[in-house]
């Protein structure tokens, strides 16, 4: 039976918070007005991405149940800080403690594979994250850019690890980069801090002894899904795939 291996990003990301910007666009003859003018990039209607909350640990104990009923499995991609401001990065056991042992429980009881997600899953450098005025910042919602000096993608692999490692008390070996950014810069900091699999929209390809897995056999979506739509949206996702054997993200790997 083929396998397939389900993954959800962003958790503890401030990228939630901080995230904003729109898709939309009116003309009228030589006129132009963008969605990311001031506030419009704020309205529901209009927003691509943020503002959405963190999901609640009643939520993960339903995801579980659904994990259970469904004879599935889930990667849960954890961002390892919350972005306070540019000098200041609370943890994520810090910052959300209900989540962090409801997924610590979760792991523990084989449902979950945790994943790395980055260590703040945006630029830092000048406040670079912060939402703009009158544009989008969705470049800036991506943390490992081949034009960030190594020393960044080394340190943030460093610290993220080190958080998660800690606090989950187990081996971190799978690294969903932020918005499918990375570099050979990148993986050479991952494999450092034991990395073995990257796992996003990229091609499949080998660096060294990383597998850089690619989505194939992957479906991959975020907390805002779940948040927005509800948990329900996850028990459709299982439905449809049915005929599949689920398995972690870095099984696909092994
Ligand atoms: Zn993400």
């Amino acid at each position: 039976m083929a396998r397939l291996a389900l993954r959800i990003d962003d958790i503890g990301a401030a990228s939630k918070r901080n995230e904003v910007y729109s898709k939309q666009e009116w003309r009228w003859r030589r006129f132009r007005l963008s969605g990311n003018w001031l506030f419009i990039k704020y309205l529901p209607r209009y927003r691509a991405w943020g503002i959405y909350r963190e999901m609640r640990p009643a939520e993960w104990e339903q995801v579980f149940r659904l994990l259970e009923q469904y004879h599935a499995k889930l990667t849960v991609g954890i961002t390892a800080t919350w972005v306070e401001s540019q000098h200041e990065l609370t943890p994520f056991p810090q910052k959300f403690p209900g989540e962090a042992a409801v997924l610590k429980d979760g792991a523990d009881s084989g449902l979950i594979e945790i994943a790395n997600h980055g260590l703040t899953h945006c630029v830092l450098e000048n406040d670079a994250y912060k939402p703009k005025w009158f544009s989008g910042n969705r470049t800036q919602h991506r943390e490992f850019w081949e034009w960030l000096a190594p020393e960044i993608h080394d340190e943030h692999l460093r610290r993220s690890q080190e958080i998660l490692q800690t606090y989950f008390q187990r081996e971190i070996v799978t690294l969903v980069p932020p918005g499918n950014v990375f570099s050979d810069v990148t993986l050479a900091a991952a494999l450092k801090y034991g990395i073995r699999y990257v796992s996003c929209q990229t091609p499949p390809r080998q660096y060294q002894t990383l597998q850089v897995l690619g989505n194939e056999h992957v479906v991959a979506f975020h907390d805002r899904e779940l948040v927005l739509e509800g948990v329900g949206w996850l028990e459709n996702t299982l439905q449809a795939h049915a005929d599949k054997t689920f398995c972690f993200v870095r099984e696909l790997g092994e």
